[in-house]
């Protein structure tokens, strides 16, 4: 496979040099790479600009609701679990409207890959704070700051139980690349944070505010990405440094492995059986 393989007939319409380009080519190389085929993968997609992606990337694909690409996910998930299924979703969409479902997600490890494009505003919207935007960040709906803490979904993600969770930047397709076919591997819920600029409403967390601070965890050879602890100290790390890479990564049992009823052949694929719901319906009328 190629990543053309995964590009429609239909232009993007993103801005010019906007973050989502490089989540977007690094995830149709690591498809390519896996050897995935458009029809075996899923793309749910939420609200946002990440969200046009639908359009333009070639696999089956759903739309869904403001905050509810999680819970979509995880349910075709349960329906056919021979599908590769990831969430491409903005990080208002999801550390905002999604909350909850991230969390609970995190807690059941359900067998999905989760892409949040973090680039700290409502893009979609022109330029709102999202939960992740830095304390004091001005934008249209805070002109005097925003006044609560950032969100850090890293930090967050390790907290309620994540079995992988990573953080890349757009900057750098190459190692988003990797990270991402990693995360597809993965046998359970797989977080990325992807900080991606939004070069048209965040003029602070632009590109080269992030190249003069990332550095990479993998050029720690006594990172062990096994202990928690170790995970959790790095994760804290935000402001003249920002680390990038895989933060933790453990195996345990996905939601689908504790459910007997869906061992052996794939919902979808199997006979359906019509009940006679007569006395049913007869109990409500
Ligand atoms: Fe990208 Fe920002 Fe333009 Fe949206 S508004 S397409 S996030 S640069």
């Amino acid at each position: 496979m190629k990543e053309a393989d995964f590009t429609t007939k239909y232009e993007s319409t993103w801005c010019p040099g906007c973050g989502n380009f490089g989540l977007w080519i690094a995830m149709k190389q690591a498809l390519a790479e896996l050897g995935l085929k458009p029809e075996n993968v899923l793309m749910v997609y939420g609200i946002g600009c990440s969200g046009n992606g639908v359009n333009f990337t070639k696999t089956y694909a759903w739309h869904s609701l403001h905050g509810r690409a999680v819970p979509t996910a995880v349910g075709a998930k349960l329906a056919n679990k021979e599908l590769t299924v990831i969430v491409m979703a903005g990080d208002g969409d999801g550390m905002g409207e999604g909350m909850g479902h991230f969390i609970h997600a995190l807690r059941g490890n359900a067998d999905i890959t989760y892409v949040v494009h973090d680039n700290k505003t409502y893009s979609l919207t022109t330029g709102q704070a999202a939960p992740t935007a830095n304390k004091g960040y001005k934008a249209k709906s805070t002109p005097e700051g925003i006044i609560e803490q950032a969100v850090n979904p890293v930090s967050l993600a390790l907290a309620a139980g994540g079995s992988f969770v990573a953080r890349g930047f757009a900057g750098q397709a190459d190692q988003l690349k990797e990270i991402f076919k990693a995360a597809i591997q993965h046998k359970g819920f797989s977080f990325i944070d992807a900080l991606q600029p939004c070069i048209t409403f965040n003029k602070i967390n632009t590109f080269k505010w992030y190249l003069d601070r990332v550095y990479s965890l993998d050029d720690n050879s006594e990172y062990n990405r096994t202990d928690i602890k170790q995970a959790f100290k790095e994760s804290l790390i935000w402001g003249k440094k920002i680390p990038v890479g895989i933060f933790y990564q453990n195996n345990r049992a996905t939601y689908s492995d504790h459910l007997p009823q869906l061992k052996g052949k794939t919902l979808i694929k199997r006979p359906v059986q019509v009940r006679n719901v007569a006395p049913l319906l007869k109990e409500f009328s």
